[in-house]
């Protein structure tokens, strides 16, 4: 039978994946952090492993899906990390959005011992986790991409080798440029349309077919009209990815204005306390800007 893979993060993205991962028949341990997150796996047939060391030693390829960099740094190559249990030979695949230069001196650090790791970071938010569909951008050995495949089918649709260790980190960035300034461009257009009195469920289905539509309109537009600010993406994640963005961008000596600017406006939501919401609630920073309500609770 196909690879042993371990699973490290279950949360809003890594839950979905490694369930996928059981459904295309993968024997499939888990860990993670908060152990009662496991429990649902555990007894859809995952098993539940008591560390990242520990699930790492039963494991052929360990998937890892936490949030930020010195998190993969911790579950890696902290003490009782997945470092401590991989054999040479196996393969660390990294889905969490994080830093390509660091991304990098973590695949020198595991070759060291032998193990290969790509950097696998995801789009296509919760509703691509749950239903598989995701776009995987993958760096790393071409060899170790095409070893890596049939896990990553069973939890995208579009998987792109685009280069070497740390590439599919910094095109994930590439994907964060455009999702942050198409965000910000549909919470200024709906709260153009809250301003000029206008419908905006019909301006909504107006706009959404033509030149102007995007994923971004049709999966968050219906939510930021009924203030439904529960996450796919959560606040705290956009705003430490364009951070990473800030970060490479500085390290290659390029301007990116419009982004540094919609970087503020994320900072400014989670000092308000709004960390934990979906990253459409960009427009409550416009509404604070501008005294304009857009929208109405389901209910109203
Ligand atoms: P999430 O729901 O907040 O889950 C984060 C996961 O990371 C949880 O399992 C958490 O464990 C674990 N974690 C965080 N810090 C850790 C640490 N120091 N040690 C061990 N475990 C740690 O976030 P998510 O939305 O699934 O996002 C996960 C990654 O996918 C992020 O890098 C994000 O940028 C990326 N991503 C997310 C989306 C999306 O739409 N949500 C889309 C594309 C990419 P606990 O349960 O113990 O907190």
């Amino acid at each position: 039978m196909g690879e042993k893979v371990g699973f490290i993060g279950l949360g809003i993205m890594g839950a979905a994946m490694a369930r996928n991962l059981l459904k295309a028949g993968f024997e499939l341990g888990v860990w993670n952090r908060t152990a009662a997150k496991a429990e649902a796996l555990g007894q859809e047939g995952a098993t539940v492993a008591e560390s990242p060391a520990a699930l790492a030693a039963a494991s052929d390829v360990v998937v890892i899906c936490v949030s930020d960099t010195p998190d993969v740094e911790e579950v890696l190559l902290g003490a009782g990390g997945a470092a401590e249990g991989l054999r040479p030979g196996s393969l660390v695949v990294d889905c969490s959005t994080i830093s390509p230069s660091q991304t990098r001196a973590f695949a020198v650090r595991l070759a060291e011992q032998g193990v290969s790791m790509l950097d696998a970071p995801v789009s296509g938010g919760s509703e691509g986790a749950a239903r598989g569909t995701l776009s995987i951008m993958v760096g790393g050995e071409a060899d170790q991409v095409e070893r890596a495949m049939p896990i990553l089918e069973a939890m995208g649709k579009s998987i792109i080798h685009v280069g070497p260790s740390g590439a599919g980190q910094m095109v994930k960035l590439v994907n964060q440029i455009l999702v942050v300034n198409s965000m910000m461009a549909v919470g200024e257009a709906f709260l153009f349309a809250q301003a000029g009195g206008l419908d905006l469920e019909k301006t909504l289905q107006a706009v959404e077919g033509g030149a102007a539509g995007s994923w971004t309109l049709t999966n968050r537009g219906p939510q930021i009209i009924h203030r439904d600010w529960r996450p796919g993406f959560m606040i705290d994640l956009q705003e430490k990815d364009l951070r990473l963005i800030l970060q490479a961008a500085d390290e290659m000596g390029i301007p990116l204005p419009a982004s540094a600017l919609i970087f503020q406006l994320y900072r400014s939501l989670q000092t308000l306390g709004y960390g934990r919401e979906g990253n459409h609630a960009l427009i409550k920073a416009l509404e604070h800007l501008s005294g304009v309500e857009t929208g109405h609770a389901d209910g109203e």
